[in-house]
């Protein structure tokens, strides 16, 4: 029979990798916390017409990377390929804009792209992001990318650094694409078949092309700030004036665009220059539009996102594990002492397992050595006292063994 494997582009991740996804999982629920930002989680697919009206149709997420299936009534879904569509769509659902009018909302949750796998880039992938929906203001923008700047820096990655675009309004959409579309004209020829198809559907959307044939010519593109109309500028400038304020050293990425047709002013990437060329770490900006283009209220919204298995392959895997007390008997008649007594330090909050065999005391040595245990607590056969292996090998009558071990072991902190 053949051998099973995970289906190309997805990823097992065993217990010893999943301490270090915990770690990044609960920093990020923290520092969200602490700007009181709250938790949605929505469903894994919707239907397939939510992202195509809001992704927008020619972008690669949408025209070749999702997860499209009928279910068995022929309705048409889609496993979601990122997290932002269907956080506007429940935002309108339950009418959030009645209870309130600024929402700080966060996700944690697979998403599904059929892209080519590559290393830290998966089929199914998590994401982890924020979505501050309610407010035109500038600080917001400046908050989220501070927000996500803080979260790196404390999951010890040090060298990141914003960098920001602008991608205008619709007002002055049309002119930052003629200006485009001019520069471009003269290389249409050169470009891809995507690239040629965008710049009569989407020309903003070329500046996605990530094909070595087609970069080139982007380097020397006007900069999309000179065709932003006044209010657009003025947003932007105010984004960086808070951003300078709070120190922040930020650079202009006068090409980034985003893959994503809802974004309109603030565009912006987190890079690590430790990543190599696919330098960005996490994504986002801002998508004033998208609620009421889906029927909703008027929300200006700005977020961002990002990938754990990316981060994973970025953050420091080296964890201390929790200390944690072993409990073990030479003789068959203290098993019960045993069983119980483990229950016991763990109805106190200490990490605690035993091991139902009489070994020898080299044996449970072993054992405990196996798993990790950092105090190894052996019964002796008459059942009176106990041998802990704290510091110094030292004997402690069984009636105070509990007071003895809740003293020695710290206590398992809560998740
Ligand atoms: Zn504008
Ligand atoms: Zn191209």
């Amino acid at each position: 029979m053949a051998s099973f494997q995970t289906p190309r582009g997805t990823v097992d991740y065993l217990p010893d990798k999943t301490p270090l996804w915990q770690k990044i999982e609960r920093t990020a629920r923290h520092i969200f916390e602490l700007y009181n930002y709250q938790e949605i989680k929505t469903p894994i697919f919707e239907s397939t017409d939510l992202f195509t009206s809001s992704i927008g149709g020619d972008t690669d997420i949408v025209s070749k990377e999702m997860y499209t299936f009928l279910d068995k009534k022929g309705r048409s879904l889609t496993l979601r390929p990122e997290g932002t569509a269907a956080i506007a769509r429940a935002y309108i659902q339950h009418a959030l804009h009645r209870k309130g009018n600024h929402h700080l909302l966060f996700y944690v949750g697979p998403m599904f792209r059929y892209e080519r796998p590559q290393a830290g880039r998966f089929r199914q992938f998590t994401q982890i992001g924020v979505e501050n929906i309610g407010s035109p203001d500038p600080a917001c923008d400046a908050e989220v990318i501070i927000m996500g700047i803080k979260l790196f820096k404390t999951l010890g990655i040090t060298d990141i650094v914003p960098q920001l675009n602008t991608v205008g309004c619709p007002i002055c959409r049309p002119v930052i694409e003629e200006r485009l579309k001019q520069f471009l004209e003269s290389s249409l020829t050169a470009l891809c078949g995507d690239c040629q198809t965008r710049f009569d559907t989407n020309p903003l959307r070329i500046l996605d092309c990530k094909k070595n044939s087609c970069t080139p010519y982007f380097s020397a593109m006007p900069d999309i700030r000179q065709s932003i109309c006044q209010s657009c500028h003025d947003h932007f400038d105010q984004v960086l004036t808070y951003l300078d304020t709070h120190g922040v050293t930020f650079e202009i990425n006068p090409n980034l665009v985003r893959g994503l047709d809802y974004y309109n002013r603030t565009a912006f990437e987190l890079v690590s220059k430790h990543l190599g060329s696919q330098n960005a770490v996490c994504g986002g900006g801002r998508y004033d539009s998208l609620i009421s283009r889906l029927g909703g209220p008027s929300s200006p919204a700005v977020g961002f996102a990002f990938g754990m298995e990316r981060l994973m392959a970025l953050v420091n895997s080296d964890i201390p594990p929790v200390p944690m007390v072993y409990i073990g008997c030479l003789d068959p008649n203290q098993y019960s002492i045993c069983f119980s007594l483990t229950h016991q330090l763990r109805d106190r909050g200490i990490k605690a397992i035993n091991h139902l065999d009489a070994l020898s005391t080299n044996g449970h040595l072993k054992r405990a050595s196996k798993s990790n245990a950092a105090i190894p607590v052996i019964i002796q056969a008459s059942g009176q006292c106990a041998i802990v292996y704290s510091s110094t090998p030292t004997s402690v009558p069984v009636t105070s063994l509990l007071a003895h071990l809740v003293e020695l072991a710290p206590q398992h902190p809560m998740m």
